[in-house]
């Protein structure tokens, strides 16, 4: 990395260090995974902040670490628990490769402590490699993430694609400039400049501590960059979702458990089928009323789903199942709270004017 940070020629490497450095001990956050030095806590922790904010990881965390408290006790917990605990955050296939990421580290014993090691356990990118072997064990290494992909993009003038040839750019940069006395603090001091001052179409400049050194500010270029091509649409799907009730009280709802470790997996929710595809007529009572439409938005799918509901008209055996299920149950919403569901599964009942109560403080 040559001395000169940028066109500017105005600050320098350790300048810029120290600027940043100095900002974040003064100013970072308070935030419970920032008081831990525990790999497997800053694991889960930023696991868990994967496309979910802060403020709605911070409860979740405390609630995942007091119940699963290390990488052998998650090991040891049956994934329907993990998952129950995941319930409500999304993104559930983190959690599915959080719990495999755990059975590998207790099968080894310990994790891993360099980027490298790390990479090799289940469901370990580079940026949560990048962001353990710093924090954890202080390993030199930088990171991207979509905040870090910003304020580089800025400092540094980066003006290819941050969603190909720029991001490359940004993961050699991270590596380069990493502060090498404190890379844990230091990888979080621009994830926090991304998060609270550098941010996507306002960023506060004049509160800046890198603005000295910042090539796209001294441009007049700031809210021009990063460069992203546009997001390919998400691909429309449809599907019908069946809310059926017990006709006696209370009243119970059918829950099927889906199948396999792709979309849902795991996860409890009334049985969908795809679109033109119909229920088993010896289930339900009459033929099923549309009570509503739902539509559910993922990473690369628009999810149209027609609700329907009906009566029941037996009690599913004990060893019956549905195609794309590996389980059924009848359960009352307080006891279907307890178990994991998608908030695509909520929205449906809820369509079908079933709601599940709150939570508990304890997540349960
Ligand atoms: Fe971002 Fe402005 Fe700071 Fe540059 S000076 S890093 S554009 S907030």
């Amino acid at each position: 990395m040559s001395e000169t940070l940028s066109p500017q020629g105005r600050a320098t490497l350790p300048a810029l260090w120290a600027a940043l450095l100095g900002w974040y001990r003064r100013e970072k956050r308070t935030l419970p995974w920032r008081a831990t030095q525990d790999p497997y806590a800053i694991w889960v922790s930023e696991i868990m902040l994967q496309q979910t904010r802060v403020d709605t990881v911070v409860p979740y965390y405390e609630r995942f670490l007091a119940r699963f408290p290390t990488a052998a006790a998650l090991a040891e917990a049956p994934l329907d628990d993990v998952l129950a605990a995941w319930s409500g955050l999304g993104y559930y296939r983190r959690a599915r490769l959080l719990h495999a990421g755990a059975r590998a580290v207790a099968e080894r014993g310990a994790m891993p402590d360099t980027r490298a090691g790390l990479r090799s356990v289940p469901g370990i990118g580079p940026y949560t490699a990048g962001a353990v072997a710093s924090i954890a064990f202080r390993e030199a290494v930088g990171l991207v993430d979509g905040n870090v992909a910003r304020v580089l993009s800025r400092l540094f003038l980066i003006e290819d694609d941050m969603r190909g040839p720029g991001l490359r750019k940004a993961q050699a940069l991270a590596d380069a400039i990493v502060a090498v006395d404190a890379p844990g603090d230091w990888n979080q001091a621009l994830m926090e400049l991304g998060a609270t001052v550098c941010t996507p179409t306002s960023p506060r400049c004049h509160a800046c501590p890198a603005a000295d050194a910042c090539a796209a500010r001294g441009a007049g270029r700031a809210r021009e960059l990063p460069v992203l091509a546009p997001k390919k649409k998400p691909l429309a799907e449809s599907a019908r979702a069946l809310v059926a009730r017990t006709s006696k009280r209370p009243e119970r709802v059918l829950v099927g458990r889906r199948a396999g470790d792709r979309r849902f997996g795991g996860l409890w929710e009334p049985p969908f089928v795809a679109d033109g595809g119909a229920f088993p007529r010896s289930l339900v009572r009459g033929t099923p009323k549309v009570v509503g439409d739902v539509v559910h938005v993922l990473s690369h799918r628009r999810l149209a789903v027609e609700v329907v509901t009906a009566r029941l008209a037996r009690v599913p055996g004990r060893t019956e199942t549905l195609p794309g299920y590996d389980a059924l149950a009848l359960v009352t919403p307080a006891e279907l709270v307890k178990l994991a569901v998608s908030k695509l599964a909520r929205k449906v009942l809820a369509a079908a004017g079933v709601e599940l109560p709150a939570r508990d403080a304890a997540g349960r």
